[in-house]
């Protein structure tokens, strides 16, 4: 019965019997208070909130003669014979021969490996519960640790559905439960604060708070297990709905930005006057943005679509509404390169009447600096695209109304807020080829509205994607040259830009380490010495790197060695082949990242080769793994991908320190597998209770602005 994680200290505004220290309950002395401590639990209430993240079912009881083997359950039965046996290099076992009630011998036993205390606290003849999962042993069944309470005491560690707790060194379980099964059948409980209007619960069938608490620590059967989780689970996704509608409530209420607008005809013209048809995808994001910057609210919205789906357009669109209506807009990307890239896409875009485009980085001369500097802040120029250097002090806008961050993940929540904040209450797109799944996004990210490219312009072609074992590199090499005679281009992607140091290498490292100089070495002086071979990592000054990426962008270098520094939105229409080496090093989001950089171009057939020892692991063979889907059959998509990779990965390393920020404020809602209904339910109910009462001002709703005011102040904390 695995349910889900950590707990976390509370500070919520309680009574003080529950606000008291540890030490007051009975059989917490100041030892035991100073082990709870290092879990974070200092008050009644943190004792209270240190919520199992699993059970064992010892609910079954039986007589020693209906023992089973390899399941949990409970064991009336007499003690036999106790042993104490000498371990040959480990601590003593002690042995105990099980008897049935009536004291008749059986051949099976439970033995505890070095519990010394074990025989102190049984004699034979005794009647106990023994609890746990026996397997067979010789030629009876055997107990290996299990958990003993004496028959005539109350049940705490058996015959029941068991919580196992988080433990840190020297803090025993079977206390830690006791005390927990004391404070949730005490007069305490009674003291927690329902923050729940008792019309909400009722609506979502919802048990009171000291009902869920007491059954999340000992449940009286599986269905009340799940009604309190389930409980528990509402309350955080509803404080969090709140907390972020509300932010979302107060920014709207303030803030004014200026409406943009376009006729029709107008935004027709321009959307027909591109080098390509719009994706329906494309054209429905077109529609969404539209909408919100027509509103005197500022736009808050993240453009999300796999690598190559075509945002650049979307947001170059948009701009250009700006514009049209006298206003300013500012694009800006995570590398020099990208700036560049994005440059010459709106200069082409906007060939036919539409607005100037200046671009601003670190590179760009003084004197050209100074000019676009004193243009934007005149309000001479309409749109601008740059890296870091637009958010520099001293660059200043007259009518900033859109900003829009490309790749928004590569900036922090700083930077972003910087460029919002260079204007009075801009439209703010952002744009991500990162996929998070919608449920986590709507848990975490309620006031950010979502627009998705979930369709691929035509002609695109899918990424043949082979998972291979290193010794196949040997013919891997000759494919790749061949390729390259018929004047196309490769990435070979390494995950570490040094080889390992040997001398450093223990036993676990030595693992196959590819890295990005010996690659690059390697291949020159072998593999690839008649080709033109390039290298570009992260260590490398950006300058050189953008040099490097530009002249395999003009065809000058055929194969690129490189770290993931590539692996934000260049597009290279030329490559057709991406082999990454050590694949198993990278995460799925990132492995659909880095085959996304190949086949841009239509009609052309692209490759990705991933490399690793593990080749036949369940990550890598995701890559290839192909599902049917409204009869075609295709690869895993961004989003497919995404979700496994938050599976595998935990939502801490999925989503990046940033972004988790929420995530560990959670002790029951599982941000992995969030239940979508519970999510819906606990959202509608934010817009009900913020609807009727945007403050949270009155009464009933007074536990809601305390949960949710502590919510923002751990999260400010955290
Ligand atoms: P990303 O979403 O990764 O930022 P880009 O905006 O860089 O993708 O677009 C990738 C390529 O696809 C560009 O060369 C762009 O011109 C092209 N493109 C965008 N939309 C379409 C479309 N609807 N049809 C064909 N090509 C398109
Ligand atoms: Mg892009």
């Amino acid at each position: 019965m695995a349910v889900s994680r950590t707990t976390r200290t509370s500070s919520r505004r309680s009574s003080s019997a529950l606000a008291e220290p540890v030490q007051r309950l009975r059989g917490v002395g100041e030892d035991s208070a100073k082990l709870l401590d290092r879990l974070g639990i200092r008050t009644v209430e943190d004792l209270l909130w240190h919520l199992p993240f699993r059970y064992e079912d010892y609910s079954k009881v039986v007589p020693l003669r209906s023992l089973r083997p390899e399941v949990e359950q409970t064991v009336v039965a007499t003690i036999g014979h106790v042993a104490t046996i000498p371990g040959r290099r480990g601590p003593p076992r002690t042995e105990i021969e099980l008897r049935d009630e009536s004291g008749a011998p059986s051949r099976h036993k439970a033995v505890w490996f070095g519990n010394a205390f074990i025989r102190q606290r049984v004699q034979e003849g005794q009647t106990v519960r023994i609890s746990g999962k026996p397997k067979w042993f010789g030629q009876g069944l055997s107990f290996t640790n299990p958990t003993l309470e004496p028959a005539d005491r109350e049940a705490v560690q058996t015959a029941r559905i068991v919580p196992v707790y988080r433990l840190t060194e020297g803090l025993k379980e079977g206390y830690l439960r006791r005390w927990l099964l004391s404070l949730v059948t005490s007069q305490r409980l009674a003291l927690v604060t329902d923050p729940l209007p008792p019309e909400v619960r009722e609506r979502q069938e919802l048990p009171a708070i000291a009902d869920a608490l007491r059954q999340v620590h000992f449940p009286d059967a599986p269905p009340e297990l799940f009604r309190a989780r389930r409980r528990l689970a509402f309350d955080e996704l509803l404080i969090l709905q709140l907390a972020t509608a509300q932010r979302r409530a107060r920014w709207i209420a303030e803030a004014k930005a200026a409406p943009l607008t376009v006729d029709d005809g107008v935004l027709d013209g321009w959307v027909g006057d591109l080098p390509f048809a719009l994706t329906g995808a494309q054209r429905r994001a077109l529609a969404q943005i539209r909408a919100d910057l027509a509103r005197a609210v500022p736009m808050s919205r993240l453009l999300e679509g796999d690598v190559g789906s075509g945002k650049t357009v979307v947001a170059a669109l948009a701009m250009r509404i700006a514009s049209r209506c006298g206003m300013q807009s500012a694009l800006m990307a995570p590398t020099e390169l990208l700036a560049d890239q994005h440059y010459a896409t709106l200069e082409a875009l906007f060939a036919r009447g539409g607005p100037t485009v200046a671009r601003l980085s670190s590179s760009t001369p003084a004197a050209e600096r100074t000019r676009i500097v004193e243009g934007l802040q005149r309000g001479e120029l309409d749109v601008v695209v740059g890296t870091h250097a637009l958010i520099q002090e001293g660059v200043g806008f007259a009518r900033l109304a859109l900003a829009i961050v490309d790749e928004q993940h590569r900036f922090g929540v700083e930077q972003r807020a910087t460029l919002r904040e260079k204007g009075a209450y801009p439209h703010v797109l952002l744009t991500t080829a990162t996929p998070i799944p919608q449920t986590l996004w709507q848990t975490l990210n309620r006031d950010l509205d979502v627009s998705v490219l979930d369709e691929m312009p035509a002609g695109r072609n899918e990424i043949r994607t082979e998972v291979r074992t290193p010794d196949a590199l040997p013919k891997v090499w000759p494919w790749v040259k061949g390729l390259v005679s018929t004047g196309q281009q490769a990435f070979v992607v390494c995950p570490r830009i040094d080889p390992a140091d040997e001398e450093r290498e223990t036993l676990f490292e030595q693992a196959w380490q590819p890295s990005a100089v010996e690659t690059y070495d390697d291949l020159r002086g072998g593999a690839l010495s008649d080709v033109r071979v390039g290298l570009v990592h992260g260590r490398m000054p950006q300058k050189d790197r953008d040099a490097v990426m530009s002249r395999f962008r003009d065809g000058e270098i055929d194969v690129l060695v490189a770290t993931t520094v590539i692996e934000v939105g260049i597009d290279i229409p030329n490559a057709t082949v991406m082999v990454v080496l050590g694949a198993e090093r990278f995460g799925l989001a990132q492995l659909h990242q880095l085959r996304g950089r190949v086949g841009r171009r239509a009609g052309q057939r692209a490759f990705c080769v991933l490399v690793s020892p593990q080749s036949d692991s369940d990550r890598l063979r995701a890559m290839s793994e192909r599902v049917e889907k409204d009869g075609t059959d295709r690869l895993l998509n961004g989003f497919e991908l995404a979700q496994r990779d938050l599976r595998m990965r935990g939502p801490g390393q999925f989503l990046g320190q940033e972004q988790s920020g929420f995530a560990d404020q959670l002790r029951v809602v599982d941000l992995t597998d969030i239940d979508p209904r519970l999510l819906d339910d606990a959202s509608g109910e934010a817009d009900r209770v913020v609807a009727a009462d945007p403050d949270l001002e009155r009464a009933e709703h007074r536990g809601l602005r305390d949960a949710v005011d502590e919510l923002w102040e751990r999260y400010a904390f955290a």
